[in-house]
């Protein structure tokens, strides 16, 4: 269906994951007429640890206004972490970690969303994008008119690739290749593999039906991702062809400076807001969307929609300040001179542990944690570190 006059939206969202689920309900709510694309029909998949922290919960519940549905969660309080063969111990008691599957979390979003009213075009990818226009041009021909656009439409974003020209840096970004294997015994904990991957680490998340296992790290330290999570599912006892690996981009480090341009934002892992330590990724997406649909309220009431970014930018200040202390902090933890050291220091000090589980609660953040933690490692680790 061809068109002359577009319909034209104050905000349209792309992408309904995390970010553009947060992004749409916050400009609906806002009173602004917005619309949501995305590629997908709802309920969809989407490969992810799932694992949803206490930073996640308190802003799902800030953004959406009430907690996820129980039924979509499994509440965890006990940790164990290793590297390679070494068992460096486990926390009972922490405070609670949730595990969720993406098809279920996405779709809630996705029902908070058109709840609110936002007009739906999911089940419908961007055929075309006119940043100088403000138009999304659909398959069927249809064009639809935006006076701020939200481009929440993940790692590889199509929007990032019409502003810089490509998605990610390829020398720079992460990957994670995960499958889903039987579900393991109820009281087993989360566990952390420190070293399965090169700048990154495993992982096995015991949930209801399934246990998400899964590496993790720097591409460009990683030649044979596929090796190290055979690996990684042998020390496990898992038997699993490598066909059925399923991988995916993380932006693990590698966030945007400058997230859009103009009148035009990006959220989530489209700006690349993921901790370079620990992999999280919903927690930012969430926030982000959430923060880039109120700088497109506020540049919106000024008059001055080309405003939205600097609003923006504003907002995702301490934020990014936090990722840029992690991403200084992360060769503490991986890389592989001081990897002896930190094993030892990790198994020895319940602080550490401690003060990684307070991270993933969202009780404390990078830059509060980064003296503390220094001065709390032994004298030879440090030596490694500075030595590096
Ligand atoms: C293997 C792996 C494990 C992970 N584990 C965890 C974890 O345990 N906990 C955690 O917090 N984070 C984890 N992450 C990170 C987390 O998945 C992401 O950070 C998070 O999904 C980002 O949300 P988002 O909304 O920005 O993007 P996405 O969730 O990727 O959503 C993007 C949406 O945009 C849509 N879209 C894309 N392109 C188009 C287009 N051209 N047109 C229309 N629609 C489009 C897609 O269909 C999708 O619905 C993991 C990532 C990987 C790869």
């Amino acid at each position: 269906m061809a068109q002359d006059s577009p319909l034209v939206f104050d905000v349209i969202v792309i992408g309904c994951g995390p970010a553009g689920g947060a992004a749409a309900v916050t400009a609906a709510r806002a009173g602004l007429k917005t619309a949501l694309i995305d590629k997908a029909r709802f309920p969809r998949q989407k490969l992810c640890g799932g694992l949803f922290t206490g930073r996640a919960r308190s802003y799902y519940q800030e953004i959406f206004g009430e907690n996820p549905p129980p039924e979509t969660m499994i509440e965890k309080s006990s940790v164990s972490f290793w590297q390679a063969e070494t068992d460096l111990g486990t926390l009972t008691n922490v405070p609670p970690l949730y595990l969720t599957m993406r098809w279920d979390l996405d779709y809630g979003l996705y029902r908070h969303a058109t709840a609110a009213g936002v007009a739906d075009f999911t089940g419908s990818r961007i055929a075309a994008l006119d940043l100088k226009k403000k138009e999304v041009v659909l398959p069927n021909g249809q064009h639809l008119g935006f006076r701020v656009l939200i481009g929440a439409d993940g790692v590889n974003s199509a929007v990032a690739r019409q502003i810089f020209g490509s998605a990610f840096d390829h020398a720079r970004i992460g990957f994670g290749l995960e499958i889903e294997a039987p579900a393991s015994p109820p009281d087993a904990p989360v566990r952390i593999d420190f070293g399965a991957a090169h700048w990154g680490y495993g992982w096995a998340f015991p949930k209801a039906q399934s246990t998400t296992i899964g590496v993790g790290g720097l591409l460009a330290a990683n030649a044979d991702m596929k090796a190290a999570m055979g690996d990684y599912l042998q020390k496990l006892g898992q038997d699993c062809p490598e066909s059925a690996y399923k991988g995916h981009f993380i932006p693990f480090g590698d966030f945007r400076k400058t997230p859009g341009q103009g009148a035009v934002l990006l959220a989530g892992d489209a700006a690349g807001l993921v901790d370079p330590i620990t992999g999280e990724g919903i927690a930012f997406a969430m926030k982000s969307g959430q923060l880039a649909a109120l700088a497109a309220a506020q540049s919106l009431a000024s008059g001055d929609p080309d405003k939205a970014l600097t609003a923006y930018r504003d907002a995702l200040r301490p934020l990014h300040r936090s990722l840029r202390w992690a991403t200084r902090l992360r060769p503490l933890l991986f890389h592989p001179r001081l990897e002896r050291h930190f094993r030892s220091a990790f198994q020895n000090s319940q602080n550490m542990k401690h003060a990684y589980m307070e991270l993933m609660a969202g009780e404390r953040d990078y830059p509060e944690l980064v003296w503390t933690l220094l001065k709390r490692l032994p004298h030879a680790y440090r030596r490694g570190l500075f030595r590096r």
